[in-house]
């Protein structure tokens, strides 16, 4: 395996890529940041068109990660690492095994784990190749209905700050993406009562939710545009942009998907349209919090306190955001960089 270093030109503080032509294994791994210790975040298998938009991916979701362990008051840092496939994909135990040894030259300065694209199954074979891997089913497990049930608590924040109420019964919720974490969250919100739209590129993935919680299904290109009262972004990020945010017919967004606004402005588009943002990095913090399980020693049900708390982190920042006429983007970013600037 061939291991390099990028230079970036950005705050991250070490990017790597590898190659491994023989079994058809590419990935980067970013650091962003360690201040409150061994960076932490998923592991994304994606078909990328270039190695730029990979790079650009993985720093994005890296800093993300930063801010969301933060956020959460976890004593973790921030990182992420990509593995591009191009076509069929490669032997998934050799394609993690790679990876595996990939975060395993990293020392303990990173541990990864499940993202869109990878599984426990995956991870048992990271964990063929290197201890600092989380996510495995025998241990935490699959992080997808936590990260689900975070994303629901983060949903009835934003209804308490604006309605008072944290009751879902009858609310019309629109799901982008009903995938791993998608389809937990449209399971919870229909036991909660709520009507559910739902799209997927994947059309069986859409089906299954149809016959069994009554849902109606929209074309993904017309999810935003749904006349409900809150949108759910729970495919990829970026899905929130200057073409989209004049289309959107939701009252609030709150999701699971990192990095769901194109760029730092489109909170303030948001803002203008009197649209509620429930920032992603604090709504969909669930699974980090759970796989905190493996890295830190918690118990399952200190781990379930702390998803818990998404609910009153949320509160709080609609709260600032309110208090200091800026945006719940800010206010995000604010709480984070206060609990940076404490350090470990
Ligand atoms: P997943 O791959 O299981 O699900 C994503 C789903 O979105 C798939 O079914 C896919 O077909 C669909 N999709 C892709 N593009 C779409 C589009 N344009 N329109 C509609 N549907 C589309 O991934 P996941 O694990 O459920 O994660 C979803 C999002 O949540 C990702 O952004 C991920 O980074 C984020 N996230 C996941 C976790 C977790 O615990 N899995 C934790 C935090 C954040």
């Amino acid at each position: 395996m061939k291991i390099s270093g990028i230079t970036t030109g950005t705050d991250h503080e070490q990017v790597m890529t590898a190659e491994d032509p023989a079994l058809g294994y590419r990935g980067i791994i970013a650091i962003h940041s360690t201040r409150l210790g061994p960076a932490v975040g998923g592991t994304r298998v994606w078909h990328y068109n270039t190695f730029d938009h990979a790079l650009q991916d993985v720093l994005r979701l890296s800093r993300g990660m930063t801010f969301k362990n933060a956020a959460a008051g976890l004593p973790l840092g921030g990182g992420k690492s990509v593995i591009m496939v191009n076509g069929m994909l490669p032997d998934r135990r050799d394609l993690f095994r790679a990876h595996g040894q990939f975060v395993e030259s990293f020392g303990g300065r990173y541990i990864t784990a499940e993202d869109a694209g990878s599984s426990p199954a995956d991870m048992a074979f990271v964990r063929e190749a290197t201890t600092h891997v989380a996510g495995l089913a025998e241990l935490s497990g699959d992080p997808s209905p936590v990260t689900a049930h975070g994303v629901f608590r983060a949903m009835q924040a934003t209804l308490m700050h604006l309605h008072g109420t944290t009751s879902l019964a009858g609310k019309r919720v629109a799901v982008q993406g009903v995938g791993h974490v998608g389809y937990h969250l449209a399971e919870e919100l229909y036991r909660a009562g709520a009507h559910l739209v739902l799209a997927d590129i994947d059309e069986s993935a859409v089906s299954r939710c149809v016959s069994r919680l009554g849902a109606t299904r929209a074309s993904p290109e017309d999810i935003h545009r749904q006349i409900v009262d809150i949108f759910a972004p729970c495919a990829l990020g970026g899905t929130i942009n200057a073409r989209t945010i004049p289309e959107l017919g939701c009252a609030v967004i709150a999701g699971a998907a990192n990095n769901q606004l194109g760029d730092a402005n489109d909170a303030s588009l948001l803002a203008e349209r009197g649209i509620a943002y429930a920032p992603d990095y604090i709504a969909n913090a669930g699974g980090v919090i759970n796989g905190s399980r493996e890295i830190l020693g918690w118990t399952a049900e200190y781990a379930a306190e702390k998803v818990e708390g998404i609910f009153d982190t949320m509160l709080q920042v609609f709260q600032s955001a309110s208090r200091e006429s800026i945006t719940t983007a800010e206010a995000a970013d604010r709480l984070a960089m206060v609990m940076l600037a404490r350090g470990a």
